[in-house]
């Protein structure tokens, strides 16, 4: 019987997710001469946001199928590795390997399975590197959408995630791409932007993640703008509507990071116990709002306050 292996990123998948799954199946086809009786498919855990479908388009790369429930299913998960940010029934999934660049989660596996985590920009440029490691040869579109998992992570390698690796990397990688980093990436951050003009729900949801248990969590989402005093004409609807997801979906907190691609600003708005999320930012809070210059990363520079409030019962 043929054996199916999914490659597949989080929930609410962003670029490098998306990237990372095509990326790394392409990978494992070229690098070990996959017999007929295994096949190793790319998947989303959800729909394609603008930017990701951009990069898609932009490389003439087709969209992975949609997989929603992880039961008996052989999975290699990249970009993730926590339970709340992995699809349905993950727990009985059979977890063959995980390539990841967020904080250790909490995933269990039965047998011992290949798991490297390193803190780099992006997932893609850790898969990126393999196929300089195992001379595995880019095509241009492999290029292309690992170059794009690496800018979209690391906003055009300007977040504090990024690596001296990451650099170098897309710096080769646009080469074989045929891409300029700065122009490419620029346009492709700003399709992402577009997020702005929908409804205040899926401003909200579309690029959000969710740590802490059931009984005591909070939820991050970030939306990435050009112009922050527009956005912000918004705060209100998009309050009322974190206040409204807070309380159905039992969040004690949710967080939306609307983060400037040009000045590099984010202006956090928050929900919830406003005195402990002081107590943590260590940073006026104005009408729920947190202003943090020079913050772009949710990974390193928004979640671990998050998880340290969390603690604070
Ligand atoms: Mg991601
Ligand atoms: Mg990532
Ligand atoms: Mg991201």
């Amino acid at each position: 019987m043929k054996k199916t292996i999914f490659v597949i990123g989080h929930i609410n998948p962003d670029t490098d997710s998306i990237c990372s799954a095509i990326a790394y199946a392409h990978y494992l086809r070229e690098r070990h001469s996959i017999g007929r009786n295994v096949e190793i498919i790319p998947v989303r855990a959800g729909n394609l946001n603008n930017e990701t479908k951009f990069v898609l388009k932009y490389f003439r790369v087709k969209q992975p199928p949609l997989l929603k429930d992880g039961k008996n299913k052989n999975l290699i998960l990249v970009d993730h590795n926590e339970i709340s940010l992995a699809i349905k029934n993950i727990r009985k999934a059979n977890i063959l390997e995980i390539i990841d660049h967020h904080r250790i989660g909490d995933v269990e596996t039965i047998h011992p399975i290949p798991f490297e985590n390193e803190p780099r920009g992006a997932t893609s440029s850790i898969i990126g590197e393999r196929y300089y490691c195992f001379h595995v040869p880019f095509t241009k579109q492999m290029a292309g959408l690992i170059l794009s998992g690496i800018l979209s992570d690391t906003v055009l390698l300007n977040s504090p995630t990024t690596t001296y690796k990451d650099k170098i990397l897309a710096r080769r990688l646009a080469k074989i791409a045929n891409v300029d980093i700065e122009s490419y990436g620029r346009k492709m951050l700003e399709v992402g932007c577009d997020l702005i003009n929908h409804s205040a729900n899926k401003i909200i949801v579309t690029d959000f993640k969710t740590f802490g248990d059931y009984s005591h969590r909070a939820g991050i989402g970030q939306i990435m703008v050009v112009d922050t005093n527009t956005a912000l004409k918004r705060k209100d609807e998009l309050l009322k509507e974190m206040e409204r997801i807070a309380k159905k979906k039992h969040f004690a907190y949710i967080f939306l990071m609307i983060t400037n691609i040009l000045t590099l600003q984010t202006n956090l708005l928050v929900v919830g116990d406003i005195k402990k999320v002081k107590k943590v930012f260590k940073r006026p809070i104005k009408e729920n709002m947190v202003i943090l210059p020079n913050t772009v990363s949710r990974k390193k520079q928004i979640q671990p306050k998050v998880l340290n409030l969390l603690k604070l019962k």
